[in-house]
């Protein structure tokens, strides 16, 4: 059975960060990137592989299709790496998950992290049973938690608040996550929208001043208010989307992107967009 908690314990990651502390003592030497962030070229979906050191990776959704996640996987691991650490779905909707069902049979992973949004989605089902099957342990990943690896790679966790025992699924229910790494802050949405993000500001969350914000719902414009992006002020703006979509992004939303300054990067023109962090980090090597 997956092992389902209400909230994650601070004390099951406080364990995975001493586990994974002992995990970097013995490396050899550190990468030339310690840290590459990679938005990967899906189609119309979000995937994107957070790769630390180059040995662990927390890869967050698996966009709608699993032949290209594997393929862009393919060129964004460790050559001979077979391992994604955690892997973490925002949101049960198929432009998010469905390529996860290929990574949960071809790569071994410790953890998957999920919002406890209940759907009747079949590939949903399939998707928890492949897990079990590969005895991934399940959690529902709450506002408040958060995953410290080493002296500088802290994640933390801000949406949702509550598990939503609803059937639909909403966006506004998607995980959302902040990434710090040295003085470099990432902002991962999913498709967090309005709500999710009054909710967050209310909550007084830590959103500041991020340097590369995943903009929510592929630029649509039931995400990025104007009160979040004044809170937020990104100076990169990154939209996942693909070719053929749903009036993905919005003019508007491009606008005030913009307006505030951010530089836009987008998959369906520029493909797969990679972060490389060092003390600072870039978009190209
Ligand atoms: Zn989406």
């Amino acid at each position: 059975m997956p092992l389902s908690l209400e909230k994650i314990s601070l004390t099951t990651l406080f364990l995975f960060s001493i586990l994974l502390g002992f995990f970097f003592l013995a490396e050899r030497k550190e990468e030339q990137w310690p840290l590459v962030v990679s938005f990967l070229d899906v189609g119309q979906g979000d995937a994107i592989l957070i790769n630390y050191q180059n040995k662990y990776q927390i890869l967050i959704d698996g966009g709608p299709d699993e032949r290209k996640l594997m393929r862009e996987l393919a060129k964004t691991m460790p050559l001979g790496d077979h391992q994604i650490e955690i892997i973490i779905s925002t949101h049960p909707d198929r432009d998010h998950f469905v390529g996860l069902l290929a990574v949960a049979k071809k790569y071994h992973s410790q953890a998957f992290f999920y919002n406890g949004q209940r759907t009747n989605d079949e590939l949903w089902q399939e998707l928890r049973q492949v897990l079990e099957r590969q005895r991934v342990s399940q959690y529902i990943l709450l506002e408040g938690s958060s995953l410290k690896i080493g002296q500088d790679f802290l994640l933390n966790f801000f949406n949702p608040d509550k598990v939503d025992k609803g059937l639909q699924a909403k966006n506004k229910n998607s995980i959302v996550a902040r990434l710090d790494y040295k003085q470099n802050s990432f902002l991962f949405t999913g498709d967090a929208d309005y709500d999710a993000e009054a909710d967050m500001i209310f909550d007084k969350e830590n959103i500041d001043d991020i340097d590369w914000l995943k903009v929510g719902h592929h630029g649509s414009q039931t995400s990025t208010s104007d009160f979040f992006l004044a809170r937020v002020k990104p100076k990169n703006a990154i939209i996942s989307v693909g070719k053929n979509n749903y009036g993905h992004p919005n003019p508007e939303v491009l606008e005030k992107l913009t307006k505030v300054g951010a530089h836009i990067f987008r998959t369906d023109k520029m493909g797969t967009v990679s972060i490389f962090c060092r003390q600072k980090c870039f978009a190209t090597k």
